[in-house]
């Protein structure tokens, strides 16, 4: 059983899909880490040519793991979960992620992955690249202002220095990055749901998810 979850930043994919998942059963993997990976070791190793990054991408090793429930990726051997979550790897991930070559080397090891078991799956294109025919897709949004005000929140609670309109601004700005690319570019696959969780507690959504999976999953056991 595959669900797919895409949306734009900040919409709670990964919060929500991460609570769904553990009720169900099932294994989460957040995609966005991949080309945060990517990203991250293009801007480490000075790499700006998209043809080189293409390269770098293809002998890349990746490795997503589960600890103690938790994923956590490898990058090359070396665990970069945590040092993926700047702002600065966030921008850098969506510039590599227009790249067509980097998608296509990526797409491979999503695919793989899901394969492995029941999964929940987020990102930008899982619903209308990566899983074409997952049996549940759901596009999760919110309004601009939310998602910014919850990534702010985050950054907070984790202790990091944040400000407001520049996490607004590269909301923006990633937004509209991830949906004018040319490849794979963030949208709602015809045959998903449109959820807008602006009005909605993480409570309530992620009781909306859970009750709309298990109802369509009803369809597929007799
Ligand atoms: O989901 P997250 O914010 O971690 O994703 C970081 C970036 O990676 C996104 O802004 C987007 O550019 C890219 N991405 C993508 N396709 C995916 C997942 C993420 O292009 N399936």
């Amino acid at each position: 059983m595959q669900v797919a979850i895409d949306g734009p930043a900040g919409a709670g994919k990964s919060t929500i899909s991460r609570a769904v998942a553990k009720e169900l059963g099932f294994l989460y993997i957040d995609t966005g880490a991949v080309y945060r990976a990517i990203g991250y070791k293009a801007g480490r190793l000075g790499i700006a040519d998209e043809d080189e990054i293409v390269r770098m991408t293809q002998k890349t090793e990746l490795t997503i793991e589960l600890q103690g429930g938790d994923q956590h990726i490898l990058l090359d051997g070396e665990d970069v979960t945590d040092r993926i979550r700047t702002p600065e790897v966030s921008m850098a991930a969506s510039r590599v992620s227009a790249i067509a070559g980097v998608r296509s080397a990526l797409v491979e090891l999503q695919r793989r992955i899901a394969g492995k078991s029941n999964v929940i799956m987020d990102g930008r294109d899982i619903g209308t690249v990566v899983l074409k025919d997952a049996e549940v897709k759901i596009f999760l949004t919110a309004s601009c202002e939310v998602r910014a005000k919850r990534r702010f929140d985050e950054m907070l609670e984790k202790g990091q220095d944040a400000d407001f309109e520049s996490v607004l601004k590269d909301m923006q700005e990633r937004d509209y990055n991830d949906s004018h690319r040319a490849a794979s570019p963030l949208k709602k696959a015809e045959d998903a749901i449109l959820c807008d969780t602006t009005d909605k507690t993480l409570e309530e959504s992620v009781k909306m998810l859970k009750d709309y999976i298990e109802r369509e999953f009803e369809k597929y056991v007799c």
